[in-house]
């Protein structure tokens, strides 16, 4: 199964394409984790891609789809994946549809977390302040100000992207205030109403998992 993973920062994103991932038994691709590690690793990429994303704007498109193009073609990939913020414009969806379709692969659906942005700052910069109070590392871009730009970044660049795969039917948009665990069965309702009978066994455990 391919997918993608919409949703403003803070939504939930990450948690949801983590289990997801393990549920379905496929790897989880965060674009932000492999910037993260190139900007640590002091790759070229990293060095590309670090002033933009301190600032809480996007790469440019050309340095995330080249990451993707490779990863999404190594070995463990192959059986399916879950994108987690990528793509993030409709130039990088337009990318990513070529470069299935060249080896006769589609997506199988998209699911955007729907969050009101009003709960978003403030649970970000709650998480900053916990991770910061129990001795873990702060991400350089949980700041209120590189925070706001994340929020418009995706409200301008990434939000259209909704209509663009509305159009091809294949959006789920999930609420993403409910309880994680809601979140998650929602998400396998909804691809178990129109994808392969693949999930329904683990839509059935999910129900069945403790509130
Ligand atoms: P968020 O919590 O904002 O969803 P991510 O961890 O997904 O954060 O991404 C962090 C940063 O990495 C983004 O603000 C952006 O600078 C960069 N980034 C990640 N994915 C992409 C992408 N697909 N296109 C452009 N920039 C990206």
């Amino acid at each position: 199964m391919r997918l993608v993973l919409l949703g403003p920062p803070g939504s939930g994103k990450g948690t949801q394409a983590t289990r997801l991932a393990q549920r379905l038994a496929i790897p989880q691709l965060s674009t932000g984790d492999m910037l993260r590690a190139a900007v640590a690793a002091g790759t070229s990429t990293g060095r590309k891609a670090k002033a933009a994303m301190e600032r809480g704007e996007l790469v440019p498109d050309e340095l995330v789809v080249a990451i993707v193009a490779d990863r999404i073609m190594q070995p463990d990939a192959r059986n399916g994946f879950i994108l987690d913020g990528f793509p993030r414009t409709v130039a990088q969806a337009q990318a990513l549809n070529d470069i299935l379709l060249t080896r006769g692969l589609n997506l199988d659906g998209v699911i955007e977390l729907k969050v009101d942005e009003k709960v978003l700052l403030d649970r970000i910069l709650n998480r900053a302040r916990e991770a910061k109070s129990s001795g873990q590392s702060v991400r350089a871009d949980d700041t209120e100000g590189a925070l706001k730009v994340r929020l418009e970044e995706y409200r301008r660049l990434t939000e259209p992207l909704t209509g663009y795969y509305r159009a091809s039917g294949i959006l789920k948009s999930i609420d993403g205030l409910q309880p994680m665990n809601k979140v998650e069965i929602s998400i396998f309702e909804a691809l178990n109403a129109s994808t392969r009978p693949v999930t329904a066994a683990t839509a059935r455990e999910v129900r069945q998992q403790p509130a």
